[in-house]
């Protein structure tokens, strides 16, 4: 039957990812207006109880992989390529991130599908689907469709919303012969920044360093302000998790997580529009840079010119003598 197929990411203890929770629930609303079906692949020996969670995110079937281990791009690939070869799936969606990146661009290549990657938005137009995807550095949107095959969509990293539709998925175990080469490598060890407690996607309050914090320790500033709030968190740019300053889990922008919280305190940011794109949505704005020129100034509802090393600290002393 056709209907869209959803990679379903998880972490050892068999957990899906809110990125991949959020590609089921996208899928299951599609699929709604389509008149079709979503269904998940899991690769590996998650257990039933867990695999449930699909279920309740929209997904009617689940596919699972036992005897394949999970975390490689190519036995991803050859799995997903059976079960759509088998299945008649028009379409492969992605909650995005490195690995379904990688996943996606193969499976398109395997299937002569289409791909397109960092979709903040799919639309269903005449019984297909379109994905919305920005371009131009995020100025403008391009509507992508697909010319009959396959359509593989890759979304920008936590652009689909979980939602829990209390919907329950039959589990279908299946046999996957893997290709040579998907045998070649074998994963290692896994990153474990998702275990690491960064949560800035609940957080009231972020506290988004950048490049000006000077170095790694310049974060602790940030994080002695968060703990002032009740609900606060540090954020950063790509710039410092690039320079291993601070974990990827928070990098907010293009090609890291997309926030609202209801004030966003940059720090040192310049205000490239990457990042913008991430943070942008928070209620309010407040930037402290030396530059009075930064571009975050220009969507910032406060901004405050001056040494970030003076004030932050400050700051901070004036909020816990608030108590
Ligand atoms: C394809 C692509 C994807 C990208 N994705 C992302 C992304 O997801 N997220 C992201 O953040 N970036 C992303 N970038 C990078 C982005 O273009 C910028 O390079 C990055 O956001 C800059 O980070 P920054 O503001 O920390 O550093 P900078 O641009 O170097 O800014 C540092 C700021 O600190 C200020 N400053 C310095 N010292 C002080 C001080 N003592 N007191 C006060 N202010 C001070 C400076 O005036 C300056 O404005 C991406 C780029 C590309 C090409």
């Amino acid at each position: 039957m056709a209907g869209i197929l959803v990679y379903a990411l998880h972490d050892d203890e068999g957990n899906f990812n809110k990125n991949s929770l959020g590609a089921v629930s996208e899928a299951a609303r599609l699929a709604g207006e389509l008149g079709t079906e979503a269904a998940a692949v899991v690769i590996g020996d998650v257990a039933d109880d867990k695999v449930a969670a699909l279920g309740a995110h929209g997904a009617t079937k689940v596919f699972r992989a036992k005897n394949v281990a999970d975390g490689l791009a190519q036995p991803a690939v050859d799995v997903m390529a059976k079960v759509i070869t088998d299945g008649g799936y028009d379409y492969a969606l992605f909650g995005g991130g490195l690995l379904g990146l990688e996943i996606g661009a193969g499976l398109a290549a395997r299937l002569a599908g289409g791909v397109t990657v960092e979709v903040t938005k799919v639309k269903v137009d005449g019984g297909s689907l379109v994905a919305e995807r920005p371009i131009l550095q995020d100025s403008e949107i391009a509507d992508v469709t697909f010319d009959g095959g396959l359509g593989v969509i890759v979304g920008r990293l936590n652009a689909f919303e979980a939602k829990e539709s209390g919907g329950s998925a039959a589990i279908e175990d299946i046999e996957v012969e893997l290709s040579d080469f998907s045998s070649k490598s074998e994963l290692v060890t896994r990153g474990e920044q998702r275990g690491e407690a960064v949560d800035i996607e609940a957080a009231d309050v972020l506290i988004g360093g950048g490049r000006g914090l000077g170095e790694a320790e310049g974060f602790r500033a940030c994080e002695d302000l968060a703990a002032t709030f009740p609900n606060g968190a540090v954020a950063a740019t790509r710039a410092v998790v690039d320079s291993g300053w601070y974990p990827y889990a928070a990098q907010i922008g293009q090609t890291g997580k997309t926030v609202a919280p209801k004030l966003y305190l940059a720090v040192g940011i310049s205000g490239a529009i990457q990042h913008k794109v991430g943070m942008a949505s928070s209620e309010n704005i407040v930037a402290i840079n030396k530059d009075e020129n930064a571009p975050i100034f220009e969507f910032a509802d406060l901004g405050v010119i001056g040494d970030l090393n003076k004030i932050v600290p400050a700051l901070t002393e004036a909020l816990k003598a608030r108590g």
